[in-house]
């Protein structure tokens, strides 16, 4: 369990907030709008408002039990890069910030933050993956053109082993685990028969995972 704290309150920003709660952490939010830091008060750890902006305001806020700060605060960006300065100020080493425009992005990028989100981009880019390949549920990139993909097989020709799904690819794809209702199969054997109602997660090249896609239909 880690403690998180949130800048700015909007939808990205309570989103954020309410899964890392979910996930079992503690998170601080903070926003300039009382109404929003009142109406979730009682579902964060604790709510505050406060100017983000204000070096002396935000200068009585403990920061340094976070594992993260996210600076959530969109449409303003002056208000995003100045809340961003204060921060690495105070010396806070893990601060995420979500970008609007590529001006914001280049400035962020110059300010040297952890991670620059475009939640629009990357959701976008989402959505297409999804519309693409019907069949991949969900993705995860995990850089260097490697992703695991969790897919599911709706017209599974029988009988189907993790062979069949990967044959040719057996370098560049592996299986890592199926999920069948509740139980978790993992690393199957090749030679693993598949079920239809099995979610089948699959790590490899962008290229290969293109290439298997068809397999799936
Ligand atoms: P979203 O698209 O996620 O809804 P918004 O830009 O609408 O993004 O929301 C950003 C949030 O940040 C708003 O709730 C706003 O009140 C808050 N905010 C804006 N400026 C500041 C600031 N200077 N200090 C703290 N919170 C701020």
């Amino acid at each position: 369990m880690a403690h998180f704290t949130v800048i700015g309150l909007g939808r990205f920003g309570i989103t954020a907030s309410l899964e890392l709660m979910h996930l079992g952490h503690t998170v601080t939010g903070i926003d300039i709008d009382e109404k929003l830091a009142e109406q979730y008060a009682a579902e964060l750890t604790q709510t505050l408002i406060c100017d983000a902006t204000d070096e002396r305001a935000m200068a009585e806020i403990s920061l340094a039990n976070s594992e993260a700060v996210l600076v959530a605060i969109g449409e303003d960006m002056q208000a995003s890069l100045l809340c961003t300065l204060l921060l690495k100020n105070q010396g806070v080493t893990q601060i995420w910030v979500k970008a609007n425009s590529t001006a914001h992005h280049t400035i962020l990028s110059k300010l040297g933050v952890s991670r620059i989100i475009h939640p629009e981009e990357e959701m976008g880019a989402r959505v297409a993956q999804a519309l693409n390949y019907p069949m991949v549920n969900d993705y995860l990139s995990l850089g260097h053109g490697l992703y695991v993909v969790e897919i599911k097989l709706p017209r599974l020709r029988k009988p189907a082993t993790v062979e069949t799904l990967i044959i040719g690819f057996e370098a560049s794809i592996s299986c890592l685990l199926i999920k069948r209702k509740d139980n978790l199969i993992k690393s199957p054997p090749l030679t693993f028969e598949i079920a239809e109602a099995d979610v089948v997660l699959l790590c490899g090249t962008r290229e290969s995972l293109i290439r298997i896609a068809p397999r799936f239909n």
